[in-house]
């Protein structure tokens, strides 16, 4: 299908491939972009798009809300700054950096696509692999486009299944569609960046950084050991004891305590207490649950329906009642009120 894309298209989907190329015109090195004059305003618009999506609360956007230029110069700097932004979360190698960059512009298209007529919905969707044309998606695709939905209603054992596809409700195919832009442009990132660009871009890359850690303080606070729930104050008072700690019990406590901004320094430093402390093991285990190891994944600590399944939701009280994951306990505490499901 093809349809005759307008320049503010390149600007509203800048992952379009026809965005790209509008933006690459002048066949300029990204280097030598970089310090030209609008290569510089680029730059600063990329720092300003992260910083956005740091911002975002993940609600839906309101179109007039989104900045969209007019004029060529405006739409191939934005088109620019989606692609800087890009080069830096990439540069910064933080996983849950590269998540609420994927997040903030997948709901930015979104806002746009409700508002585009019906050719532009269905053109942007065929170029993420998805067709909002079917009234169903056969089981393996709906499992696959669905995986990183937490919401209950998109398990599928509470779907309707005929004949090996899975009812969609029209409503549904464009928040499928939204997530669908997501996990594209997840599974794009982080690029392969030469080092020395990454060099070059270090200032930028430390500044969206900070930004990022400074948010994580502002939704968690300073680490507050006294509103950890029971579970993980179990195990620390076990580190603490001196007792050897299960694999999963690391695994839980290390992507708990990433979650809530400790840095891999002040994990380690916990780990001291353990018996059995091997500073380089400990390090390479704290690397690999931040992301920062090899595979770049990082990980969430388990929720509490598998902390129960491991034998390591110990003395739940009351406040458990209300929580289904100890991340859940601990930010509720925190904001001084009793912990309640998100
Ligand atoms: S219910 Fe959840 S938060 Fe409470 S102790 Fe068990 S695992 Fe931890």
């Amino acid at each position: 299908m093809r349809i005759s894309l307008e320049t503010r298209d390149f600007a509203k989907y800048p992952f379009l491939k026809e965005s790209q190329q509008f933006m690459l015109q002048n066949h300029e090195s990204v280097d030598r972009f970089l310090q030209s004059s609008p290569g510089k305003v680029a730059i600063r618009y990329a720092v300003e798009r992260v910083q956005r999506a740091l911002s975002s609360t993940g609600q839906p956007m309101e179109v007039e809300s989104i900045p969209l230029p007019s004029d060529n110069l405006g739409i191939r700097l934005e088109v620019s700054s989606y692609a800087l932004s890009r080069v830096l979360v990439s540069c910064g190698k933080e996983r849950a950096l590269i998540d609420r960059l994927t997040r903030y512009e997948a709901q930015r298209a979104y806002a746009f696509l409700e508002a585009d007529d019906e050719a532009r919905r269905d053109y942007v969707a065929s170029q993420v692999g998805f067709s909002l044309a079917h009234a169903s998606l056969p089981v393996s695709r709906y499992v696959e486009v669905t995986a990183g939905m937490k919401e209950e209603r998109w398990r599928l054992v509470n779907r309707e299944v005929q004949e090996g596809r899975v009812t969609i409700e029209p409503l549904e195919a464009e928040e499928l569609l939204k997530e669908q832009i997501r996990v594209t442009l997840l599974s794009q990132l982080p690029l392969e960046v030469p080092q020395s660009l990454c060099s070059e871009l270090v200032p930028y890359v430390t500044h969206i950084q900070d930004a990022f850690q400074q948010k994580m303080l502002e939704d968690f606070g300073e680490v507050d050991e006294s509103c950890f729930p029971p579970c993980m104050q179990a195990i620390t008072a076990a580190l603490s004891g001196g007792m050897n700690i299960t694999h999963s019990g690391r695994f839980a406590l290390t992507a708990f305590l990433h979650n809530i901004g400790m840095d891999s320094t002040q994990i380690i430093e916990l780990y001291c207490r353990a018996p059995d402390f091997d500073v380089s093991k400990t390090q390479y285990q704290v690397e690999h649950i931040s992301g920062r190891g090899g595979t770049g994944t990082e990980y969430t600590a388990p929720s509490c329906a598998a902390m129960r399944t491991l034998g390591l939701c110990v003395r739940p009280d009351a406040s458990c009642e209300r929580v289904n994951h100890p991340l859940n306990y601990y930010r509720s505490r925190k904001k001084g009120k009793k912990p309640g499901p998100n």
